[in-house]
């Protein structure tokens, strides 16, 4: 598949007439000069604008929008509708509402600001199955973000083959961005002891424990079922990034005697050092305020594939 590096490669190489081989040297110089603080996008945005080649009011498919964009022109079928919410900020309420577009290429998450755009949602005049057309979003990391210059329409294109599956992408850790799903092979350079908590066996919320009870905010006393979570730190080279990984994600990882501290600190000492491809979300962790890996997919690295991928280069 081609990633959106390339076909961004591919289009300032056909404006600007300079081969794709001396605009990634250029992207690898940018970079450097930058000391790697942008990533290689990023660095290609800025080679074109220095070529004078702009994106701006171009139809884009989506695998073709990067974070950092403006003045993006995009169609997509709805996906993925999801209710309006309210928020207070500065004493105002406001109103946001995001759905999910996808093409032929890939899906994206869309993000509505705009009040009269909010009220084509509430008014049931777009809905889910409906093709539209957004002139002039900006990109905010990997969402579309529509204001009050953005323009959102109905659109009588028709799109019979949408990509709707999660759309994962190969990322090094110091190019993850929050909201991102990412796949990385890394190596785990920190494995922390588990942490239970209690969750009500009926909504799988948290169970809190109230003397000799536990309890559900739902369901009342329930008897809970026990579960784990574990801290892990990974590193790809490029950086490292604090890491959770949930119950029935911790087989996959090879940690599997929960109750029995002495094999659970084995198999956690040997974890350390192993090499993994890691797949999930980056979110922030309000805690921490830092970004932070919620995996949802563990994988051992599959040789044939890698060798094969090095072929290619
Ligand atoms: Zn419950």
């Amino acid at each position: 598949m081609i990633q959106g590096y390339d076909k961004i490669l591919e289009k300032i190489s056909k404006s600007s007439g300079l081969e794709k081989e001396e605009l990634e040297r250029r992207v690898e110089a940018k970079r450097a000069k930058l000391a790697g603080l942008i990533s290689k996008e990023g660095a290609a945005q800025v080679i074109a604008a220095e070529l004078g080649i702009s994106f701006d009011n171009e139809k884009l498919k989506i695998d073709e929008l990067l974070p950092g964009m403006r003045k993006v022109n995009v169609t997509g079928k709805i996906i993925n509708l999801f209710p309006v919410r309210t928020f207070v900020r500065n004493d105002k309420e406001g109103k946001v509402s995001n759905f999910i577009i996808a093409d032929d290429t890939s899906n994206v998450k869309v993000v509505l600001w705009d009040v009269n755009h909010i009220e084509l949602i509430e008014k049931n005049q777009i809905g889910e199955g409906d093709v539209i057309e957004i002139i002039n979003g900006s990109m905010r990391d990997n969402e579309v973000h529509l204001g009050s210059f953005s323009e959102l329409k109905k659109s009588s294109e028709v799109l019979n083959e949408v990509r709707t599956e999660k759309i994962v992408k190969e990322k090094n850790i110091s190019d993850f961005k929050v909201s991102d799903n990412s796949r990385v092979r890394a190596f785990i350079v920190q494995a922390f002891e588990p942490r239970f908590f209690y969750v009500c066996p009926e909504c799988k919320k948290k169970a809190v424990q109230e003397g000799e009870n536990f309890v559900c905010s739902e369901h009342g006393k329930v008897v809970p079922e026990k579960r784990a979570l574990i801290n892990i730190v990974i590193d790809d080279g490029t950086e490292t990034i604090r890491s959770v990984l949930f119950h029935e994600n911790l087989p996959q990882l090879g940690i599997t005697d929960l109750e029995n501290s002495e094999r659970l600190l084995n198999q956690r000492e040997d974890l350390i050092g192993k090499e993994m491809v890691f797949s999930g979300d980056v979110r922030m962790n309000k805690f921490f305020n830092t970004p932070e890996f919620i995996i949802s997919e563990v994988k051992n690295v599959d040789l044939g594939e890698l060798i094969n991928k090095l072929e290619k280069r």
